[in-house]
């Protein structure tokens, strides 16, 4: 069976050339004599595998020294419920632009005041929530930089100082140049853009630390994970390696500029292609398009279903939208070759055609 081009929103598509590598290195890795998943996490030899990760992380977002890089579990959405934990003390300001985002901020609801500081869920989330403003004196600004299910993005971020601006970039962290600075929080799921599930990366400003609230789960509390090196318990070893291989792979293609010059390149076939084309559109508004997620569809939903249906029979697989929306949608992270987009696009063109 060949190799398909992989359009899920995540888990997703991996450099095909970093599951070789990890392929040649699953019995035996360097000398070690034995696979990584087989490593104690207190070894040397794994200690240099999760050092490796972090460096090559901090390296390619460069990542200020002020700020900690901790390698978790629980997914994005335990940082849903670890966010407020370790930060909401008075009020904190939310930014509802997805499922995502809103889902974030009900679980934050749970630990204190919250407020709403914009939405776009009237809408159908077609687009982002602008006139941000940060309550002064709130814990923090919660914004999701991606909106993975609708396919739209903050073409720029709201200024909030001094406000922490918190985000949520699970899908597009590592897809563009990003200023960490900016922000008080990062985090994100490693499945769309950072290697395998079970890896949930946080990047936090050390200033942060310290607030967390006393009944605090150790393995959500950031300060303790930090003073731990993120093994107060046993680290996702296998995934922390493989997100390893993913970022040495992002460094080899040029890191984090060159990879946004391909991402644009990627999501301009698409889009321009939907302007124009008479049967398929785009969903998301124009001034809030991801470059991660493309979302589109015909308007017809049994011509939906044959489009995806028809296009997993040629190769291309995973397009059917989100089960809160519909339609389809094409995850393009960093992963997708060129080549997959265009011919993509060409199987567009040619069901087009075929409609008549
Ligand atoms: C996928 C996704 C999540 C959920 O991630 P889990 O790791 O499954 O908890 C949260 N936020 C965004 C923006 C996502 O894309």
């Amino acid at each position: 069976m060949e190799r398909v081009y992989n359009f899920a929103a995540g888990p997703a598509a991996m450099p095909e050339e970093v599951l070789r590598r990890a392929a040649e290195e699953m019995l035996c890795y360097q000398d070690s004599g034995m696979s990584v998943m087989e490593m104690s996490h207190r070894s040397a030899a794994y200690q240099r595998i999760f050092d490796h990760t972090v460096s090559l992380l901090r390296e390619l977002m460069d990542i200020p020294s002020d700020y900690e890089v901790l390698l978790l579990q629980g997914g994005a959405t335990g940082q849903f419920a670890a966010v407020p934990m370790n930060l909401l003390q008075t009020g904190a300001d939310y930014v509802d632009s997805g499922h995502f985002a809103h889902a974030a901020m009900e679980e934050a609801k749970k630990y204190g005041p919250v407020r709403c500081a914009s939405s776009s869920r009237e809408e159908g989330y077609a687009g982002v929530p602008g006139k941000i403003q940060a309550q002064p004196g709130a814990d923090y600004l919660y914004i999701t930089t991606n909106n993975t299910i609708y396919g739209t993005c903050f073409p720029t971020l709201p200024e909030t100082r001094p406000v922490p601006l918190v985000a949520d970039m699970s899908s597009n962290i590592l897809s563009a140049p990003c200023n960490v600075r900016r922000f008080g929080v990062i985090f994100a799921g490693a499945q769309k853009n950072i290697g395998p599930a079970g890896l949930t990366v946080v990047i936090v400003r050390r200033d942060l630390l310290g607030r967390a609230r006393a009944e605090t789960p150790a393995v959500f509390n950031w300060t303790v994970m930090a003073e731990k090196g993120s093994m107060l318990n046993t680290p996702p070893t296998y995934a922390i390696y493989m997100a390893g291989l993913c970022l040495e792979w992002l460094r080899a293609q040029g890191g984090v500029d060159a990879i946004y010059r391909r991402n644009r390149q990627k999501a301009a076939l698409l889009y321009d292609y939907l302007d124009h084309s008479r049967l398929f559109y785009g969903t998301a508004k124009k001034e809030s398009r991801s470059l991660m997620n493309v979302t589109f569809r015909t308007g017809e939903e049994a011509l939906d279903a044959a489009f995806v249906r028809e296009a997993a029979e040629n190769g291309l697989c995973s397009l059917k939208g989100h089960r809160l929306t519909g339609g389809m949608r094409a995850s393009i992270y960093n992963a997708m070759p060129v080549a997959g987009v265009e011919k993509l696009v060409s199987f567009m063109a040619d069901f087009e055609k075929r409609q008549g």
